[in-house]
């Protein structure tokens, strides 16, 4: 069997996702008649404390149309982490779609303090550099290695966005385990921001969409973006099931995503040759460095263990539904065999 550690999009629907996906009740959701859409649009605008929430096909959706939403036409810029997604994985989305400039701050594991905020926004009035409209926090973060944002960070950049008159925008594909990790309800990590979103494809394991929350005005213009960028569903109850089936079943069990992504960096630090602070673990992702990550990678997957190669000497392991300790053991068997042969 493989142990597959690409990520945490690479599980499948278990049979009681399934089930209720066979049994949900549809409708067309451009016309508001699909009431499990409308069931999962309350259910995450009230999770993350907003007026309302759209359901949509994906995350790039969530951050492509929430970008959209802030940027006005015209030279406006967003702060945000060099690692963060819409930078590294979304196909040049935030340029050549929301029409965004992004401007990359330096911060350690994907987080920046207020201060790096602060010292980045262009001030008003100066009409040569971009106007500075918005600052974009992903919690946690993705190719930062799954580290969590302390909530003090996070009001910081938060008060400063709003000292400067900037918009705020909380990528939360993995929110929830943060949630889990921290004990701090999602609601009290999306206050202040003005839209925030959460995966359902990631840790929750379901198998399409996301969904955008924010003030009922925001998400009617949402809604505009939705349609004209061809992501207006109908019968769309089918994958919203998978979606409440998910913050039903599989949000306390991201603990023990952690627990195995703890296990798996402890006994990763102690392989001769791979370089990891597995103290810096704090969620269901481990990075960690080798001499040579795409020869690690193609042993890896020669025995059956499947990572992502990150750089030439990195290499990312995500835990999730479809690993359990022991495929983590095996995962580090497979390292230490691979590293000293
Ligand atoms: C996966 C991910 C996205 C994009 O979500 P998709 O549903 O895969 O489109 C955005 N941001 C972060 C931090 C992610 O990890």
């Amino acid at each position: 069997m493989t142990v597959n550690l690409f990520s945490d999009t690479q599980t499948r629907p278990p049979e009681g996702m399934r089930r209720a996906m066979y049994e949900a009740e549809v409708g067309d959701e451009q016309r508001f008649a699909d009431p499990t859409v409308n069931a999962l649009q309350e259910r995450v605008a009230q999770l993350l404390g907003t007026e309302a929430a759209l359901f949509l096909p994906s995350g790039t959706m969530c951050n492509a149309i929430a970008f959209r939403l802030h940027i006005r036409p015209g030279g406006d810029e967003v702060l945000l982490d060099r690692t963060a997604h819409p930078r590294v994985a979304e196909a040049g989305g935030p340029g050549s779609i929301s029409g965004a400039q992004l401007t990359l701050l330096d911060g350690d594991g994907g987080i920046f303090t207020p201060d790096q905020l602060r010292a980045a926004i262009h001030p008003a009035g100066d009409r040569y550099g971009p106007r500075t409209r918005l600052v974009s926090v992903e919690q946690t973060t993705n190719m930062g290695g799954g580290r969590i944002w302390p909530l003090q960070t996070v009001r910081g950049v938060v008060s400063v966005a709003r000292e400067h008159g900037l918009r705020a925008h909380l990528d939360g594909a993995r929110l929830l385990n943060a949630v889990v990790a921290t004990g701090v309800p999602a609601s009290e990590w999306a206050a202040g921001f003005d839209t925030a979103w959460i995966d359902f494809t990631k840790g929750l394991g379901a198998p399409v969409g996301a969904c955008l929350a924010a003030s009922r005005e925001l998400i009617e213009e949402a809604w505009r973006y939705k349609q004209m960028w061809g992501g207006a569903m109908r019968q769309a109850g089918i994958v919203a099931a998978a979606g409440l089936y998910a913050l039903d079943h599989h949000v306390e069990r991201l603990a023990e995503d952690h627990a195995n992504a703890r296990a798996l960096a402890d006994g990763l630090a102690e392989i001769p040759g791979v370089r990891l602070d597995a103290s810096r673990v704090e969620s269901n992702i481990v990075i960690f460095e080798v001499d040579d990550a795409m020869a690690l990678t193609g042993a890896l997957y020669e025995a059956g263990v499947e990572v992502t190669p990150l750089g030439p000497q990195r290499i990312r392991m995500v835990t999730h539904l479809d690993v359990d300790r022991a495929g983590c053991e095996r995962a580090v068997a497979v390292v230490r065999e691979a590293l000293a042969a």
